[in-house]
């Protein structure tokens, strides 16, 4: 059975995320896309909140589970009884970071690979980041994540807003 982890911080999901992800289960038997929790990290969503709209979103890809984890993503991965570590590049910009995360992720667990799988063009310049400034200012992310994904955004800026 062969499995690879998906982490990151999926702060929402995008469609970009969503390409990754149904393109690596051609790949593999089981997915499973890891939020990170970092406690020193306050995130846009929940990590409850992250979960739920990944698990909705992910609904139509069968080999795809959710979960989230604290600590070394390695100690996760072994726990797992995964073989990969799964990760998007988007631009050159990315390359640097990821290099020296799979790098040091082999050092520590020679065994796990890691493995990119590169955008699909028209999601490169897409970030979670990017979703939430764009949404905050009221612009459109039509397109960019699923429906239900920018229904919560929007409740979401609408109840900060309101508080
Ligand atoms: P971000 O906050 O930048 O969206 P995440 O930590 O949620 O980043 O991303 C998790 C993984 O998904 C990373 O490997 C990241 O490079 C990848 N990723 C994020 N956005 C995209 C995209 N638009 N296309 C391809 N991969 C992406």
């Amino acid at each position: 059975m062969k499995i690879g982890v998906y982490p990151g911080s999926f702060d929402p999901v995008t469609n970009g995320h969503l390409d990754i992800l149904e393109r690596a289960s051609k790949l593999f038997d089981q997915v499973i896309v890891a939020v990170i929790h970092n406690p020193q990290k306050k995130g846009f969503f929940s990590i409850e909140e992250r979960v739920a709209l990944l698990e909705e979103v992910t609904r139509h890809i069968p080999k795809v589970t959710v979960d989230s984890f604290t600590g070394l993503l390695m100690d996760y991965v072994v726990s797992k009884k995964a073989q990969a570590v799964i990760r998007g590049l988007r631009a050159v910009s990315d390359f640097d970071y990821e290099m020296q995360m799979a790098l040091m992720n082999n050092k520590l667990c020679p065994s796990v690979e890691t493995i990119f799988i590169i955008s699909c063009p028209q999601y490169i310049y897409l970030s979670s980041t990017k979703i939430k400034e764009v949404a905050i200012l009221g612009g459109s992310i039509n397109g960019l994540v699923p429906k239900h994904v920018e229904q919560k955004l929007i409740d979401k800026i609408r109840n900060t807003n309101k508080g």
